[in-house]
C-alpha cells in the first residue's frame, strides 16, 4: 500500500532526524531552569537534596522499594554486578546483541560473559539457549529489555529459581516497559536504567539507576557508589565514585512528569509505522511479544538490502542507526573469550539486517508519512 501524501507536502522534501533535542526540550527549558536555579540557590552539588527527591519519585513511579541513582547506566550495571558479590572467574550469561556495556560491566568485575543467541523475532536473550550454558561457575543471567521491550522474563526467572542464579535486569532502553503487566526491574534482584540523553527519558548529560526490592542490595549499592565508604573514610569493599549528580536529578525529575506521555507518544508513531510499513516487501516490522508492553526507545526493522536502505534514508535526510553492527562476542576486546564467527549466528545474522528509524515523540505526521514513502519506494523501484 503506497501512503497517500497530505495536501501541501507532495513532493516536499523534509528533514527527520535520529532524535530531536530541540523540540522536546523546548516546552520543558521554563521549568527545567527553575530547578536549576534551585540547585544554583543551594550549591549542593553532590548528593544535594534533588538526589533524593529523584530517587524517591522514580521508586514510586516504577513501584520499587529502593532507587539508587549513580553516574550513568553503565556504572549501575558494575555497581549491581559488585553488589551481588560477583567477581573473578564467575560467569554471567548474557546476551550478545546489545550495546557494549552490558558486557563490558560483567568484563569489569574480573567476571567472564558468556553469551547465548537471541530470539530473532524480539532480538532479547532466548530462554532456550540458557539452560545449555550454565555450569558450576554462572552466577547470574542479566537479560537486556533491548529497544524497550522486555526479555521473556516468566522463563528467564524460572530458569534462575532453578539454578539459584542472580537476575541482573539491563533495563537501561525500557524505562516503564512490563512483562504480563509486571514492571520491568521488579522481575530481577537488581534493575538498572540509563539516562543517557537519547533514552526515553534523558538527562542532559550521563546518570543512570540502580533499582531493588532488596534492602541488603540497596545499603551495599549506596555504599559502592560512595567508595564503598560506611562511615566516612572507612572502607568495608572497594567502590566506585559513581554519583548521580545533583544538577542531573533536579533535570530528571522535571522530566519524569512527562515520560509516560512520551512512551504514548512513541507507542502510537509505532503503531502509524506498523500499519503503513507491514506489507512492504523486504522489511520485517517490530516483532511485539503479546505479554509485553513496549516503549519503543527504538523502532528496528529487519531489512533486506539494509546497507542500501540506509544509503537511500540518508540521502533522503531521514536518520537511521544500526543497533548494533557488531555483536558482543565478536568484539576484539573480548577475542581471548575464544568466540568465533558463526557461533551465535542469529545475533551476526540480525547485526546485517536491523536498522532503526526514527520513533521519537514529537515526529508529525509529515514526517511519519514521509519516512514511510521513502521507505516504500525503496523497496518497491
Ligand atoms: C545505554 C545503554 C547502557 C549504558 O548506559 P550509559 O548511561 O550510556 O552508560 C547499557 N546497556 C544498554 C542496553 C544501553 O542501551
Amino acid at each position: 500500500m503506497v501512503l497517500e501524501l497530505l495536501p501541501g507536502t507532495k513532493g516536499e522534501k523534509m528533514k527527520v532526524p535520529m532524535l530531536d533535542l530541540q523540540a522536546q526540550y523546548k516546552p520543558l527549558m521554563p521549568k527545567i531552569k527553575e530547578a536549576l536555579e534551585r540547585v544554583f540557590a543551594e550549591h549542593n552539588y553532590i548528593m544535594g537534596p534533588q538526589v533524593k527527591e529523584f530517587e524517591e519519585k522514580m521508586a514510586n513511579y516504577l513501584g520499587i522499594k529502593n532507587a539508587i541513582g549513580c553516574a550513568s547506566g553503565t556504572d549501575a550495571l558494575v555497581l549491581a554486578i559488585k553488589a551481588l558479590g560477583i567477581g573473578a572467574g564467575d560467569e554471567v550469561i548474557t546476551t550478545p546483541f546489545s550495546f557494549f556495556a552490558t558486557a563490558s560491566s560483567i568484563w569489569r568485575n574480573n567476571a567472564i560473559p558468556v553469551f547465548v543467541d537471541i530470539d530473532p523475532l524480539t532480538f532479547n536473550l532466548d530462554p532456550d539457549n540458557i539452560e545449555k550454558a550454565i555450569t558450576e561457575k554462572t552466577k547470574a543471567i542479566l537479560p537486556v529489555h533491548l529497544f524497550g521491550q522486555c526479555a521473556n522474563m516468566d522463563s528467564i526467572m524460572a530458569i534462575a529459581h532453578k539454578y539459584n542464579l542472580y537476575v541482573i535486569e539491563d533495563n537501561a532502553q525500557g524505562i516503564g516497559c512490563t512483562w504480563d503487566g509486571k514492571m520491568s526491574c521488579s522481575f530481577g534482584d537488581i534493575g538498572i536504567l540509563s539516562f543517557f540523553p537519547s533514552k526515553n527519558l534523558g538527562a542532559m548529560g550521563d546518570a543512570g539507576m540502580c533499582l531493588t526490592n532488596n534492602d541488603d542490595y540497596a545499603f551495599k549499592l549506596r555504599q559502592l557508589r560512595v567508595h564503598g565508604e560506611n562511615p566516612k573514610y572507612y572502607h568495608q569493599w572497594v567502590g566506585l565514585n559513581s554519583r548521580l549528580d545533583t544538577l542531573q536529578a533536579a533535570v530528571l525529575s522535571v522530566k519524569l512528569d512527562f515520560l509516560e506521555g512520551w512512551s504514548k507518544g512513541r507507542r502510537a508513531n509505532a503503531e502509524f509505522y506498523n500499519e503503513h510499513l507491514k506489507n512492504v516487501p523486504g522489511i520485517r516490522i517490530p516483532y511485539i511479544d503479546p505479554k509485553a508492553v513496549s516503549i519503543y526507545n527504538q523502532y528496528t526493522l529487519v531489512c533486506e538490502k539494509r546497507d542500501k536502505l540506509m544509503a537511500y534514508l540518508k540521502e533522503k535526510e531521514i536518520g537511521c542507526a544500526v543497533y548494533y553492527p557488531l555483536p558482543l562476542h565478536l568484539q576484539e576486546c573480548f577475542s581471548s573469550l575464544g568466540y568465533k564467527k558463526g557461533d551465535l549466528p542469529v545475533a551476526e545474522e540480525m547485526a546485517e539486517k536491523v536498522l532503526s528509524i526514527p520513533i521519537y515523540p514529537e515526529l508529525t505526521r509529515e514526517q511519519k508519512e514521509y519516512v514511510c514513502k521513502t521507505i516504500t519506494n525503496f523497496y518497491y523501484h
